[in-house]
């Protein structure tokens, strides 16, 4: 078995485990990714495309800022709209800050050719990556590559290997403790080259269900509907799929669209999950690893970047002033913004989906709610605290 070694082994090429890459390789800390999936595969998936400022603040201390401050689109508000009523929530105004619209694709993308250029070893298709040692003060991780067994000596691993990877299944269950919520209904998301027909992303809550109208560019419109968990995207033609998004999003918008075939389509179940703490002896989970959020709040790929944040300056201080201190304290620290997270998307989803056995007191209470939301600029600036990210 080859073997070689790094100070911090990371498990993932995703957003979580490229970022930290990137901040680890410009501040002089070596580090290896390894990712079982080919590059290809990894920029083919439609995910994310809400940033926080915090987010984009740490993309341009990883020198990966040049496209995405030449590309992306800058959101100062974002609507609400009940049964085709609609609400502007004005994040500039109420609260001074903004969100960035910038596909996880080009961001994952963007870090990509950023570790390339700079020379950083990252294997993708590692197969049967195996953690050893994370106990202890020497932990590894072996892998298959090219058919050849091989072996990664480490300081450290980062477990950024997204909900299904290896990282968390290699905690000893009796030291996590996990939390669930799973949601009765998925979103059905389709992808299209059309010029969205909203200035500002559309959260719609329905009789008929949630929408979401929602773009990546100037050129490309991301839409979802809200669709039962056993439904199949077989079920659904493009055309059955706009004329339900546009049945939801009310007349005034749907007159002024432009359709176009899907370029890629899904359906994604929801659920809020997090284990925790996020550290067992050597080895560090940041991201999906740790933690789901329904979409609906944006704030998946946000956390995962506001995890990689704590675990480089934990990473940082042990390197460069020999303390474990900051370390010690990431899972405390990174799981304080986690539950803010998780808390403002369960309530975004529970505000604004359409439950299948809700009964009448429920709904007449959320009802109310989002007449208090529509109302209120008290209320207004609590969604816009939350929307546009809390301070890192
Ligand atoms: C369908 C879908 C839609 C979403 N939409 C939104 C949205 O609109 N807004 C939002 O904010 N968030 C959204 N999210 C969430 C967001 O995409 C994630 O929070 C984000 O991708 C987390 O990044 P990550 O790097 O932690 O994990 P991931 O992106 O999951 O990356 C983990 C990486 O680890 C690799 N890996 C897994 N197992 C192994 C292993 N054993 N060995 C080596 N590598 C491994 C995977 O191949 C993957 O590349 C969505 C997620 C999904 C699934």
């Amino acid at each position: 078995m080859s073997g070689v070694r790094t100070q911090v082994a990371i498990i993932g090429a995703g957003p979580a485990g490229l970022l930290l890459g990137q901040l680890l390789h410009r501040a002089g800390v070596d580090a290896v990714i390894l990712e079982q999936r080919t590059p290809e595969y990894v920029l083919s998936r439609i995910r994310a495309g809400v940033l926080e400022q915090g987010t984009v603040n740490l993309l341009e201390q990883a020198g990966v800022g040049k496209r995405l401050r030449a590309e992306a689109l800058t959101h100062g508000g974002v609507e609400i709209a009940v049964n085709h009523r609609r609400r502007r929530i004005a994040l500039q105004d109420l609260i001074g800050k903004t969100v960035t619209v910038y596909g996880q694709t080009e961001m994952t993308r963007d870090l990509m050719d950023a570790r390339k250029e700079c020379g950083a070893t990252s294997v993708y298709e590692a197969e049967s990556v195996q953690l050893h040692g994370i106990d202890g003060t020497s932990p590894s991780v072996t892998y298959t590559h090219d058919g050849e067994q091989r072996r990664l000596e480490c300081d450290f691993i980062a477990g950024c290997d997204g909900c299904h990877g290896v990282s968390r299944r290699s905690i000893p269950q009796e030291k996590l403790t996990s939390y669930e919520r799973v949601y009765p209904f998925g979103w059905l998301g389709v992808l299209a080259d059309v010029p969205p027909a909203w200035d500002e992303l559309i959260y719609v809550s329905s009789e008929r269900g949630f929408a979401l109208a929602s773009m990546r560019s100037a050129t490309r419109v991301r839409c979802y509907v809200q669709c039962p968990l056993d439904d199949h995207v077989e079920q659904w033609s493009d055309e059955r799929f706009w004329d339900e998004f546009k049945l939801r999003v009310g007349p005034e918008v749907a007159v002024r669209m432009t359709i176009g075939p899907s370029i890629e389509k899904s359906i994604a179940p929801l659920r809020s999950f997090v284990a925790e703490p996020l550290r067992f002896g050597r080895l560090y989970l940041a991201g999906d690893a740790a933690h789901i959020v329904p979409p609906t709040g944006a704030k998946g790929l946000n956390l995962a970047a506001s995890d990689v944040f704590y675990l480089y300056e934990g990473l940082l201080e042990f390197y460069v002033e020999r303390s474990s201190r900051a370390l010690d304290e990431y899972s405390t620290r990174a799981l304080h913004r986690v539950w803010q997270a998780v808390r403002f998307s369960w309530w975004m989803t529970t505000l604004l989906h359409h439950f299948p056995n809700e009964d009448a007191f429920a709904a007449r209470v959320r009802a109310a709610e989002l007449d208090y939301l529509f109302g209120s600029p008290l209320a207004q600036r609590v969604l816009a605290e939350n929307y546009v990210g809390l301070p890192l």
